[in-house]
């Protein structure tokens, strides 16, 4: 069977760093086994949904690179649910209710308050078929609740938390359509699982209880002939929950909840660079600046994932992206690098950057115009000299410098550092070696002559 993956955002905001590590291990997951990763959207909720989060979410996740292999929008496919929905009434798994929101908040407080847990008490149940017209006379609309069974055992194998059991009469029955005929997110999600042949559910561990229910909804639906894709032994496909991200103080923190593709782009973080990272993190993977997916793909395995959070460090990611960049091929960046800067210039400047687009400062280097730096007369009659000893080959710096070795007497960094000062205009820099055949030889003997008469 196929492995097939789903990543299930609501469009109510942009995707977030954490929505981003759920979609990546889910595209992991189906690309290891030469799956199938889809692009579900959770757009049921109308007043909420956006188009142009839609549109965001399509657009991050190619710039990440985890193209899904098929979009499928709830929006879309409503009379499935309807469907569903039928088949879960007529088969008595779903009764109408009709407390306020305000009378099941009171209910709630009021359990709360006794120290119990706020439970539904399926009041609804207990209405007379009278007392139900009497509602809808008065022109109160139900919204609907499933019948969660109490004698049936919940349980399951969690991919990542192991065994999992829930005692049924622990849990409200969810309300599944809201009274105006809308959906919430339990009975739809079960559906599309079963129906686009999602054989694994991998998602946050915010999201266990709802599992606990849907795995009876399953049930549920598998006896009304809806049959999920996993294995014929099973009527619900293979779950796993994973820790919640952390920030690195330890906290749920807000700015992670805010932290998505644009802001990491504006940072000059590589797509690659959030991957690797995301890969590995909350797992007992070496955390590493692996830029190939196939070996990421390769090493993932949810037995390797933890139950403690995983931590978010924006230090940790800026490690990783500079060995990331400084891993990158011409080919992957040269859209985004200074005109004229060739392959020779990329390789020689890659190792100084963070980010790509400090290429540009380096590359000035190359193209000018450079700092000027005054020299004492010492340095200047160096200069003079070094002018006079530039000689053009495929490896004019080693020339030089050994020539003046040579001539000077000079070694270490009184031998370097002011040609490096004189060639670029600075202390520090790339490879000399690989810079000044980039700087030709017209320019460099300028600017060595310009030092001299400093
Ligand atoms: N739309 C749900 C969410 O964003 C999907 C959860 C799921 O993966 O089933 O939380």
């Amino acid at each position: 069977m196929t492995t097939t993956t789903r990543f299930a955002p609501s469009p109510t905001g942009r995707l977030h760093v954490g929505n981003i590590r759920t979609a990546l291990h889910n595209w992991m997951l189906a690309k290891q086994s030469g799956g199938r990763f889809l692009l579900r959207i959770d757009d049921t909720d109308a007043e909420r949904s956006r188009e142009e989060y839609v549109e965001a979410i399509r657009a991050d996740l190619a710039w990440l690179g985890l193209e899904p292999d098929g979009e499928e929008r709830q929006s879309l496919r409503l009379a499935h649910y309807e469907a569903a929905f039928e088949a879960l009434k007529a088969a008595g798994r779903v009764y109408p209710a009709y407390e306020t929101a305000q009378e099941l908040e009171l209910r709630r407080k009021v359990l709360l308050g006794r120290g119990l847990p706020p439970i539904y008490d399926r009041g609804a149940l207990k209405l007379t078929d009278a007392e139900r017209a009497t509602k809808e006379a008065e022109g109160i609309l139900p919204h609907w609740r499933f019948l969660l069974d109490h004698a049936e055992p919940i349980a399951w194998e969690d991919g990542i938390r192991g065994p999992q059991k829930f005692d049924a009469a622990q849990l409200s029955d969810p309300v599944i359509r809201r009274a105006d005929g809308s959906w919430l997110y339990m009975l739809p999600s079960a559906v599309d699982d079963i129906e686009m042949g999602i054989t694994h559910v991998l998602r946050g561990e915010d999201h266990v209880s709802n599992t606990a229910v849907q795995v009876q909804m399953f049930t549920a639906l598998h006896a009304a002939g809806f049959a999920a894709a996993s294995d014929a032994a099973s009527p619900h496909p293979a779950f796993a929950h994973e820790a919640l991200l952390m920030g690195k103080e330890g906290k749920l923190s807000k700015r992670l909840g805010s932290l998505g593709c644009d802001a990491f782009r504006e940072k000059g973080i590589e797509p690659e660079a959030l991957i690797a990272l995301l890969a590995r993190l909350g797992t007992s993977l070496a955390v590493e600046p692996i830029a190939d997916r196939a070996a990421l793909i390769e090493s993932f395995d949810l037995a390797t994932f933890g139950r403690a959070p995983a931590r978010f460090d924006d230090a940790e990611l800026e490690r990783i992206n500079k060995a990331i960049i400084h891993q990158l091929d011409f080919v992957e960046v040269k859209d985004r690098l200074p005109a004229g800067m060739d392959e020779a210039g990329w390789h020689a400047i890659r190792p100084n950057l963070a980010t790509v687009a400090e290429a540009g400062e380096w590359w000035r280097l190359v193209t000018g115009p450079i700092d000027r730096i005054e020299f004492g007369a010492e340095d200047r009659a160096y200069m003079a000299e070094a002018a006079r000893t530039l000689e053009w080959s495929d490896d004019p710096w080693h020339t030089l410098t050994a020539a003046l070795k040579e001539k000077t007497g000079r070694k270490g960094k009184p031998l370097f550092l002011p040609l490096r000062q004189a060639l670029t205009g600075m202390d520090h820099g790339p490879d000399m070696a690989e810079l000044l055949p980039l700087i030709g030889e017209a320019e460099a003997r300028a600017r060595l002559e310009r030092a001299a008469h400093s």
